[in-house]
């Protein structure tokens, strides 16, 4: 059976649906934290929903407007929907950002503001789901003199015509922050209720989902189909359309296929080598880990297509990957997991991410940037060769196939450094080895796993290097929107220049605190310890007296022009307050340094 491919994606607009119902159901969602009862109102809205709206409807619950390959986006920046809601209300741009800053969340601002305005709805004609649809679409396309202004009368139009309800969504889906607690999971749980109530004999009952007990293994073979033929199609638009054409044993079909993005497998994390071992089995494969941004490289003929993690197109960006993977690629069709690595061009030396992931977006200029910015493609799987799916094949063979499928060109394309061993000490000989040649750390992976598409699961590992925490102090912070709005959520942290005294910024946090009281230290305490040291406020952000150090953990000192200290931290969590520590014990610029320096063996 063939399905869509996403390049023959269309979206037929011949949509009735009223735009009200979507937000009575959004409305609904948002109005219960229990997944069961949102699996339940999702269901029965599915029901209802035609044949035709399927693809726009399944978009817009994710809070969507183009599917997850395209990398168009919306661009609407929460200042520009402040002005927009006031130019459609006519209320001061002055009272919109104050109520703003007391709510945290513009969807209410707008549904408050425009029920104030009375005098609407009685020349109104509803708003239909298609005229939401078209016109939010439209928004990334417009571009030169006069933008903004289209924009905003886009989205006005559609303000205008909104009930206060609608208008609340509308601005929510805009900002792409539609907090109604729909996970992929839910998604493919409602499916389910959907489509096969009755066949699997389902009844929800006072919040309690009722099933038989022969009837529960039947549901969960069931809603694993649907999740894998979620993975293999990454839209449930689509596994929708089958089930509804050929029920349940149509989604035995939908298989991988080339040209169609697929779900990257994901590591855990494992302590260290034994703990690795212990994950993975022994022997086991390690590799190194590459500090780079994955690929997931589908070749079909001549053809090739380029997919981020997030499963975004990127080929266009990235021409040289296209003439590495047709030059020394040795298959017709095949799909390659890879990191992609930056270099320097003069020296050959390997680049952390960073230097290279304006590469990513940038659609103009490609061809000189990638003189600038070359890249190296290291490829460690293979889910696909010549029209068979490799994704239940054991690793070591997938490996076995890999070799023989690419021939290796330094600086271009070549395979991820691999051994296979059971010994510790050689593994621990390799880790270094990777460290002192800059790598983030190590992969070790289970030699007879398949290829689990989308699941964290064990069956590969990283192992990265801790980094000792750091105590740095509080300078500034900000407060958080929606439920958090009350709350200091994310805090501005410094190190000190122990030459000058001064303080330098070092980067942000707003992990590691707690929403409830309890272990650990909640958002409203440190909100408590921080604001009768507020020294100034601006908008949402306020200068804190740096009195407060915390110690924060991170998972790499990165250089950074963003922060005075030149430095950021990657992955930056709070682990804890250290109040009984003075300001002249704080780490250094002068620590960072040296740490920065050592992390990775850069020594
Ligand atoms: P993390 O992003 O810390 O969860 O680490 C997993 C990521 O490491 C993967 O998503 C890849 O982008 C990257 N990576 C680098 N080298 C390898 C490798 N040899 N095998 C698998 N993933 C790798």
């Amino acid at each position: 059976m063939l399905l869509p491919t996403n390049l023959k994606y269309n979206l037929k607009l011949d949509n009735n649906m009223l735009y009200k119902k979507l937000a009575t159901l959004y409305e609904k969602l948002e109005g219960t934290s229990k997944r069961l009862e949102k699996t339940y109102y999702l269901s029965e809205f599915l029901k209802k929903t035609e044949k035709s709206d399927i693809e726009k409807i399944i978009l817009l619950i994710q809070g969507r407007l183009f599917p997850p390959w395209d990398t168009k986006e919306l661009g609407i920046a929460a200042n520009l929907m402040v002005k927009t809601i006031s130019i459609s209300t006519g209320i001061s741009l002055k009272k919109i950002k104050e109520e703003w800053k007391n709510t945290g969340d513009l969807g209410n601002v707008a549904q408050n503001k425009f029920s104030k305005k009375k005098q609407q709805s009685l020349f109104k004609k509803p708003l239909k789901v298609n005229k939401v649809f078209s016109n939010l679409r439209k928004l990334p396309d417009i571009e030169g003199k006069g933008a903004q202004d289209k924009k905003i009368q886009y989205i006005s139009e559609l303000l205008i015509q909104a009930e206060p309800l609608e208008a609340k969504y509308i601005v929510r889906t805009i900002l792409s922050d539609l907090r109604i607690g729909i996970g992929q999971g839910t998604l493919r749980d409602a499916i389910a209720w959907a489509y096969f109530k009755e066949e699997l004999n389902l009844k929800y009952k006072d919040g309690e989902l009722e099933i038989d007990k022969e009837e529960r293994e039947k549901y969960n073979d069931y809603l694993e189909k649907i999740q894998h033929a979620y993975n293999m199609t990454n839209e449930f638009s689509v596994v929708i359309k089958v089930i509804e054409k050929q029920g349940i044993k149509g989604l035995d079909d939908i298989r991988l296929r080339v040209k169609t993005p697929v779900k990257m497998m994901l590591f855990q994390k494992a302590e260290n080598i034994d703990d690795a071992f212990e994950t993975v089995g022994r022997p086991a494969a390690f590799e190194y880990k590459y500090d780079g941004f994955r690929i997931q490289a589908h070749k079909d003929d001549k053809e090739v297509i380029l997919f981020t993690r997030r499963l975004e197109d990127v080929t266009r960006q990235f021409p040289e990957i296209v003439k590495y993977i047709n030059e020394y690629v040795n298959a017709k069709s095949a799909i390659f997991d890879c990191e992609v690595v930056g270099y320097d061009p003069q020296t050959g030396n390997y680049l952390p991410f960073q230097s290279i992931s304006q590469r990513i977006k940038r659609k103009y200029d490609v061809k000189k940037l990638s003189k600038e910015y070359p890249v190296e493609v290291n490829v460690f799987d293979i889910l696909f060769l010549d029209g068979i799916s490799l994704l239940k094949e054991p690793f070591k063979k997938r490996r076995e196939l890999l070799e023989k499928t690419i021939q290796e060109k330094p600086k271009q394309i070549v395979l991820a450094k691999q051994i296979i061993t059971g010994d510790k000490d050689e593994a621990q000989e390799f880790y270094s080895e990777s460290l002192k040649r800059g790598e983030e750390g190590m992969m070790a992976k289970n030699l007879s796993a398949e290829y689990k598409a989308g699941s964290r699961v064990g069956y590969g590992v990283k192992v990265k290097p801790v980094m000792e925490p750091l105590d740095l102090v509080i300078v500034k912070a900000e407060y958080g929107e929606g439920k958090r709005s009350g709350w200091l959520t994310s805090y501005t942290l410094a190190c000190r220049d122990s030459s000058t005294g001064t303080l330098l910024e070092i980067g942000k946090v707003s992990t590691g605190l707690k929403e409830l009281k309890g272990n650990g230290v909640s958002f409203q305490q440190m909100t408590n310890l921080l604001k009768p040291l507020i020294t100034k406020s601006s908008g949402k952000i306020v200068k804190i007296k740096p009195e407060i150090v915390i110690e924060v953990n991170y998972e790499e000192i990165q250089k950074s022009p963003t922060y005075s200290s030149g430095y950021a931290l990657r992955f930056p969590r709070f682990s804890r307050l250290r109040q009984e520590k003075p300001l002249d014990e704080i780490n250094s610029l002068q620590d960072i340094k040296k740490l920065y320096k050592i992390q990775r063996g850069r020594l």
